[in-house]
C-alpha cells in the first residue's frame, strides 16, 4: 500500500510504503522529523510528533543523516544547543549558523535538503 503524506515540518509530501493506522508514528524521508498519523481516511493527515524540543530536533537530524548517509562532525552538540535555544526564542528549530529565522532556515535548512551536503561536503 502506497501513501501521500505531507509533512507539515518541511512542507512536502512523501510516499510512505506499508499500511497506516492512526496513531502510528511515520519519518518524513524529506527532513527527518517523526510524525505521528492523526487520520488515515478521507485522506491521510500527520503531525508533529509531540514530544520535548531537545529530543525533537535531535531525532530529527539522526533521522535525517542515516536517511542521507551523513554523519555529524564534533560541532554536533553544540549546533543542537543551538537549535534548542533558537526554537526556545523563535518558536522553530532556525539554524543556529544563519542570521535569518524564516521557515527556508528550519533545519535541515532548504540548501541541505537540496543536497548541499553533497556539493560542499557538510551542512552550512
Ligand atoms: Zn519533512
Amino acid at each position: 500500500m502506497k501513501h501521500k503524506i505531507y509533512c507539515k515540518v518541511c512542507r512536502v509530501s512523501f510516499i510512505y510504503h506499508g499500511e497506516l493506522e492512526k496513531g502510528q508514528v511515520v519519518i518524513c524521508t524529506v527532513c527527518g522529523a517523526e510524525l505521528e498519523i492523526s487520520a488515515v481516511e478521507p485522506e491521510v493527515e500527520a503531525v508533529r510528533l509531540s514530544t520535548d524540543p531537545e529530543t525533537e530536533i535531535r531525532k530529527r537530524s539522526e533521522n535525517f543523516a542515516r536517511l542521507h548517509g551523513y554523519t555529524f562532525n564534533e560541532d554536533k552538540e553544540l549546533v543542537l544547543d543551538g537549535l534548542v535555544g533558537k526554537n526556545k526564542l523563535y518558536g522553530d528549530f532556525y539554524c543556529p549558523c544563519r542570521f535569518e529565522n524564516i521557515s527556508e532556515n528550519v533545519c535541515p535548512c532548504l540548501e541541505t535538503r537540496m543536497n548541499e551536503v553533497r556539493k560542499t561536503g557538510h551542512c552550512y
